[in-house]
């Protein structure tokens, strides 16, 4: 971890129709760091990722990353400079093989489109042994020919996280990595978030505190669109504020 602030927002707010549902946010996240965003539902995280992925324009604030303003960038810009949402990319395709879902995660890297299909034969070669290696370290390899529609959940998310992993992103945005898991899945998918977050900076929104205070170094707790509390999991954990909106919810 290092003090430089890779992304940052001032005054960050998003209303809709009048309604606040991110108010005034400063968020700070440095670089190396696994951010962790938590609150109870309807905090405004989703909206947070929408607003710094650019699938929402905000009403009023900025958004800076590595310093630069990005505040009107649209999804594409916001990828090109190396922030990569889970989801985005993870559009499973279901009827492809789960090396064929890497592999298209990896050409979109390289061209800057999943629609290039024409390869050469060396090229394919190429692609396909750098996506076992991604699958070899999150764990998939013995699934590489299986169809992604028919992997289990737990392996369905990992696929997520495979597929972002192929874009090679400095800055990966996990939207509720372990969610729906069991406990078996939820401790696999936090120490390969663990592994994957070396050389990078992760924020994520989490809801199992196992996960957050396992491997979050700090941690922003939102409630009603603003920032109630933020600092490492043992400071927030036991801030007043943050109990009573979590028993109060
Ligand atoms: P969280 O992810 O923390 O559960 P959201 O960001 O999804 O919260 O939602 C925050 C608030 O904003 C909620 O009250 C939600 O109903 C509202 N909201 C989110 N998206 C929209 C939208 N497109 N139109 C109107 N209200 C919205």
């Amino acid at each position: 971890m290092t003090d430089e602030t890779l992304l940052e927002t001032r005054g960050l707010t998003k209303e809709f129709k009048g309604f606040v549902a991110v108010d005034n946010v400063d968020l700070r996240v440095k670089r190396g760091t696994i951010h962790a965003l938590i609150g109870p539902n309807g905090a405004g995280k989703t909206t947070v990722f929408n607003l710094l992925t650019k699938f929402l324009p905000p009403t009023r604030g900025t958004i800076h990353y590595k310093g630069s303003d990005i505040t009107r960038d649209n999804p594409a810009d916001v990828a090109r400079r190396g922030v990569i949402r889970s989801f985005q990319i993870s559009a499973v395709f279901p009827n492809l093989s789960v090396l064929e879902n890497v592999r298209v995660a990896l050409q979109r890297k390289s061209t800057g489109s999943q629609f290039a299909f024409w390869k050469s034969d060396k090229t394919l070669d190429k692609l396909n042994d750098a996506a076992l290696a991604i699958l070899d370290r999150v764990g998939l390899k013995d699934f590489a020919q299986v169809h992604a529609g028919a992997l289990a959940y737990g392996r369905k998310r990992t696929l997520e996280i495979a597929t972002t992993l192929a874009m090679d992103p400095e800055m990966m945005l996990l939207d509720e990595p372990t969610a729906g898991m069991g406990h078996e899945d939820v401790d696999r998918v936090r120490d390969l978030i663990k592994e994957v977050a070396k050389g990078r900076t992760v924020l994520m929104v989490e809801h199992n505190m196992s996960v957050v205070s396992g491997i979050c170094d700090i941690i922003t707790v939102l409630q009603r669109g603003a920032i109630l509390a933020e600092g490492p999991y043992a400071e927030v954990a036991r801030n007043p504020q943050v109990i009573e909106a979590y028993m109060g919810t």
